[in-house]
């Protein structure tokens, strides 16, 4: 009978338990590079300067339109400095596809309208506008930092970043005290706090003088000696307010890690590792950084958008090979964050099928909502292709489902890529406190997202 049940069963086994110490030590190798990655990259602007950085690094070039391609050769090519595309070019053909990984780079985050400076009551505050699906009342009373671009009219465009150094200030949502709060504390989570409540406190000394809105101007005058901006330029400026936690390992076994922004550049970093580890591939290997994920993947630079076919049509004409023939021998992993299960809300989960944290690699047949509404749903033979995959190269991963049935739902990239005929399938690292200000993902999930992508390239 025990015969039986080794052959008949599948049953899954802690990470842990299936990894030798020396593979133990490359989690952690890897682990300690991601989390240096995630400190530094708080927007997708970041993400994609500092993975172009690592790309130069390991000899990949900017692609120009019309350059010759040879196999082995390394390129990118930024999309407006808000996604990026790499490639190293396969010994095979396009014309039997290539292999491609997509994660994105934005995260949910607090835009600053567009007028966004206003004083009330002697104190100065920016307006914002969230972005992504956040509960909001994660983002009060906790600290901020503000990053992004001011484009002048000059043409020119100014970096900001304030709150990641060390003794740089910080900013901050007010929460209202328990004391004073028992209309709010009746109200619903969605209710509690409202999106135009998300203001952020930015100043109160006021400027030197008898007129109005002084801690106003007092605030723009430091702007301006910073920065050289005035209030007019917010108006084409692209700033907004991030958690201002550090990313640090979790747990006294250090074996997590807490941070913002784990959906999705904890795939994105994975991404990147496998493609800068690859050499002379079979099949060209392509790795995305989309932005605009988070608010349906629309947009110029988000996975939607042409850039994407306009540079795969490039690789293929420098072949002389049809992009659409291209497409449909390709292959995608969509690497994207599951729902990790998470033992203080079991109710929403459905066990036999959630992800779980130090699993290894979650593999999503399909996300959607109301019956796999909105869904690309990976075929069979994909999944099939994976686990042989998988097996062959000593990645540990699991089947993902977010959620019971009919609980929630969401989508990632995996629809976009299908729909231009490619086989895909979304894969990545579990995450609990998903879309928080502070998420945790496991160290070991991390890598073996790594490994996942690594074999994907490497067959
Ligand atoms: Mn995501
Ligand atoms: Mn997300």
């Amino acid at each position: 009978m025990e015969d039986m049940r080794a052959k008949l069963f599948y049953e899954q086994k802690n990470g842990y338990d299936l990894i030798s110490p020396q593979e133990h030590g490359q989690v952690e190798e890897y682990a300690a590079d991601y989390m240096r990655f995630l400190d530094t990259s708080r927007t997708e602007r970041e993400a994609v300067a500092n993975a172009i950085d690592e790309a130069e690094e390991c000899g990949f070039v900017p692609y120009e339109p019309g350059m010759e391609l040879h196999s082995g050769m390394k390129i990118y090519c930024s999309n407006r400095g808000k996604a990026l595309m790499l490639a190293v070019i396969g010994r095979e053909s396009l014309a039997n596809g290539a292999v491609i990984a997509g994660a994105h780079v934005d995260c949910p985050r607090l835009d600053l309208k567009q007028n966004p400076l206003y004083e009330s009551d002697e104190l100065a505050f920016f307006k914002t506008h969230y972005y992504g699906g956040i509960k909001k009342y994660q983002w009060v009373a906790i600290p901020l930092e503000l990053h992004g671009v001011v484009a002048l009219k000059s043409g020119e465009t100014v970096e900001v970043t304030v709150g990641r150094r060390a003794g740089e200030p910080r900013f901050v949502i007010t929460d209202l005290l328990p004391h004073l709060a028992a209309d709010q504390m009746k109200k619903t989570m969605a209710e509690g706090i409202t999106g135009e409540g998300l203001n952020i406190i930015i100043g109160s000394v006021p400027y030197a003088d008898e007129e109005k809105d002084r801690v106003k101007l007092a605030v723009l005058s430091i702007l301006n000696d910073c920065y050289g901006i005035t209030e007019e330029d917010f108006l084409s400026a692209e700033l907004c307010a991030v958690p201002a936690f550090d990313v640090s390992e979790i747990g006294f076994d250090r074996s997590l890690i807490g941070g913002y922004g784990h959906d999705d550049r904890s795939c994105a970093y994975a991404e990147l590792k496998a493609i800068f580890s690859v050499e002379n591939p079979r099949r060209t290997c392509v790795c995305i950084l989309a932005d605009k994920e988070e608010i349906g993947s629309e947009g110029v630079t988000g996975m939607q958008s042409a850039a994407f076919d306009t540079f795969m049509e490039d690789l293929c004409a420098s072949q002389g090979v049809d992009l659409r023939r291209c497409y449909e021998k390709s292959f995608c992993l969509s690497a994207d964050v599951c729902n990790a299960f998470d033992p203080n809300f079991p109710d929403v989960s459905e066990k036999r099928n959630d992800s779980k944290i130090n699993y290894g690699m979650g593999i999503c047949k399909f996300t959607g909502a109301r019956g796999k509404y909105d869904t690309s749903d990976a075929s069979a033979e994909v999944v099939g292709y994976i686990r042989k995959l998988f097996a062959e190269n000593g990645v540990i991963w699991q089947m993902a489902e977010l959620g019971k049935v009919d609980q929630g739902g969401g989508g990632t990239i995996a629809k976009f890529m299908a729909n231009r005929n490619i086989d895909t399938i979304d894969a990545g690292v579990p995450v609990l406190s998903m879309h928080a200000p502070f998420e945790v993902v496991a160290k070991f999930d991390c890598y073996m997202t790594f490994k996942g992508v690594l074999a994907a390239y490497n067959d």
